[in-house]
């Protein structure tokens, strides 16, 4: 939480100050990790399953987990449509692994009834790290989050096999990883990036108990809204 008194601009008194609420898709996945995570941020962190929910946030993560299952109970809880406008019109959305998957426009081995929120105009490949590494960690680093690498946990987790001109490539994995194995088919590729309003990374920060992206998130809505 921001500490008024010692900013120069205490004079707009805290207590003026907005607190977003920034939603969590709680359809399937680790959402109560990423509530969790949020809340440290000091922003009101909610669970999103219908559409009156969606309406009351001012900005919405989605979660890691399964995307084809999601995308089924997206359209299930009548979410699908609501959600891919209000991420349209700009309100600020991050996901993670899955929630990446959804942010793309453009899923390669995807199941072919899959939908897209889209908002991200990248090509990503679900499980892309192959059956070998279904998972595995490495120090990373993450342009716009200061201090240390941070520890990115890859689960099953996509790559982004494009980005257009308009996407920010915030992290590539490196050709070394921190256990000093060669990352082999899997360095240099994208897994994690902006583009304006949307935040997407191929791994779980939700997981690790740094909260420094979502940190970068909250700032990304800060300004936002
Ligand atoms: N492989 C999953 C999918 O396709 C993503 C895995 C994850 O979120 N950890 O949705």
């Amino acid at each position: 939480m921001r500490d008024a008194t010692s900013r120069p601009d205490a004079a707009r008194l805290p207590w003026a100050r907005v607190v977003p609420v920034i939603g969590v898709l709680a359809l399937q996945g680790d959402v109560r990790e990423h509530l969790a995570t949020l809340r440290d941020c000091g922003v009101r962190a909610i669970p999103v399953r219908r559409p009156a929910e969606l309406d009351t946030v001012d900005a919405i993560v989605l979660p890691g987990g399964e995307s084809t299952t999601m995308s089924r109970l997206l359209a299930a809880f009548e979410l699908l449509e609501p959600l891919r406008l209000r991420i349209a019109q700009g309100m600020p959305a991050y996901g993670s692994c899955a929630g990446m998957i959804l942010l793309a426009n453009e899923v390669l081995d995807g199941r072919p009834d899959q939908h897209q929120l889209g908002g991200l105009d990248i090509v990503v490949r679900r499980n892309a790290f192959g059956r070998q590494v279904d998972s595995f960690e490495t120090d990373l680093r993450v342009e716009g989050v200061p201090g240390e690498p941070l520890r990115a946990v890859f689960i099953r987790a996509p790559w982004v096999e494009k980005a257009g001109s308009d996407v920010e490539v915030l992290a590539v994995v490196p050709a070394v990883t921190s256990s000093g194995a060669a990352a082999g088919a899997a360095a240099g590729r994208i897994v994690a990036v902006r583009q304006g309003t949307v935040l997407a990374t191929a791994f779980h920060p939700e997981l690790t108990g740094d909260g420094r992206v979502h940190a970068l998130f909250c700032a990304m809505v800060d300004q936002i809204i």
